[in-house]
């Protein structure tokens, strides 16, 4: 057997670990923030007329700028916030908004850059930065997870990053920034502004989206995907909105035909479907706020969430309270603070068997 370490690779990937949310069989699996509800046998069926549609062509690459595709998640984020007055121009699609992080990264990252981000935040934020040879510049968030508007401005302007990672709501903690705050970065920050909104469907009414932000920002680029409310993460589709010029500069570094026929064709029937796979987001948010409620009456400490999981705490040794959920076959995810676990939300059944393992572990 061969070490990794006898084999030529990159110096600054010595003694690294792989991106590693347990994929285990397990009858709750609560710890990748996925939307539970499958699609509708209605759904399964239009899925798979649209693959064999394309199953066709297939000896045919696919259209290498997915331009139908974009023009529909335009129109699809034009629905999510009004006014946002999209063009399929200032869209970009990828497989997952983590390919889109790395085109980001490509593009306007690099060796000599810099990207910045406010932590405990998305960990492949820091990881794919490191992997495009970009310095990771290790920010962090308040206390009570949030942002302080004046803080991130000085934090910017001190460092001067080429990216800046903004994530709302945020992962793993589930914190939604004010508008105020993008604002405030976006008046400062010499390169990109990412705003990660992976979560962007879960957020509370009263918190706009960032896309709202984009007309006379064209260094501002709001991230989106699929994976969570759109209850589509085995597709692997994730898409940003951004200047048409940022897109022109995606270009340059994304592979040529990277999203497949098959893909394409499942998202845009995904996309047509939009109004029953995001049907299940009322339900979640309630879901969540009960989830929020019971743990707070049970004496946790639980951030305030916008997004379809749970940061609560704290606890001196999380390890030993994971592994008594596991062994009663609910997984969580091990995440964020030392002492917080983080949850996602599921049906009422899972939540259920969360609440029963939970009060039995303690
Ligand atoms: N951003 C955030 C904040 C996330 O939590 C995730 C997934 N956990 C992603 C991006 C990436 O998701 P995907 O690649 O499935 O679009």
């Amino acid at each position: 057997m061969t070490g990794l370490n006898e084999l030529p690779i990159r110096d600054d990937l010595r003694g690294r670990e792989p991106y590693g949310a347990l994929q285990l069989d397990v009858p709750y699996a609560l710890n990748t923030n996925e939307n539970p509800y499958p699609p509708s046998e209605r759904l399964v069926k239009a899925l798979g007329e649209a693959v064999a549609e394309v199953a066709g062509t297939l000896n045919r690459y696919p259209d290498r700028d997915a331009v139908a595709l974009r023009e529909d998640l335009a129109t699809f984020l034009n629905t999510d916030t009004p006014g946002a007055g999209l063009t399929g121009r200032q869209v970009w699609a990828a497989n997952g908004s983590n390919e889109i992080i790395q085109q980001i990264l490509q593009a306007f990252g690099g060796p000599g850059r810099c990207a910045l981000g406010f932590e405990p935040s998305y960990a492949m934020h820091p990881m794919i930065t490191h992997v495009t040879n970009t310095r990771w510049i290790d920010a962090h968030r308040d206390a009570d997870f949030g942002l302080e508007p004046e803080r991130a401005v000085k934090v910017v302007q001190e460092h001067r990053p080429d990216v800046v990672f903004l994530t709302s709501p945020n992962n793993p903690t589930g914190t939604a920034l004010p508008l105020e705050a993008i604002e405030a970065v976006l008046k400062v920050a010499p390169g990109m502004v990412v705003v990660d909104e992976a979560y962007g469907e879960f957020r509370r009414a009263e918190t706009p989206s960032a896309l709202t932000l984009l007309p006379g920002n064209p260094r501002l680029i709001v991230t989106r995907t699929m994976s969570k409310a759109f209850a589509m993460a085995g597709t692997r589709l994730g898409y940003l909105a951004a200047d048409p010029a940022v897109i022109d500069a995606l270009l340059l570094v994304r592979l040529p035909y990277h999203l497949s026929a098959v893909t394409q064709a499942v998202a845009r029937t995904a996309v047509a479907h939009g109004e029953e796979l995001l049907g299940s987001v009322a339900a979640l948010r309630a879901e969540r706020d009960a989830l929020v409620a019971w743990l707070r009456a049970e004496g946790f400490t639980v951030a305030d969430s916008d997004a379809n999981f749970v940061l609560f705490g704290t606890f001196p040794d999380r390890r030993r309270v994971w592994q008594d959920l596991l062994d009663r076959g609910v997984l969580i995810r091990e995440v964020g603070p030392p002492e917080w676990l983080r949850v996602s939300v599921g049906t009422p059944e899972e939540m259920a068997a969360f609440r029963t393992a939970l009060k039995e572990s303690l």
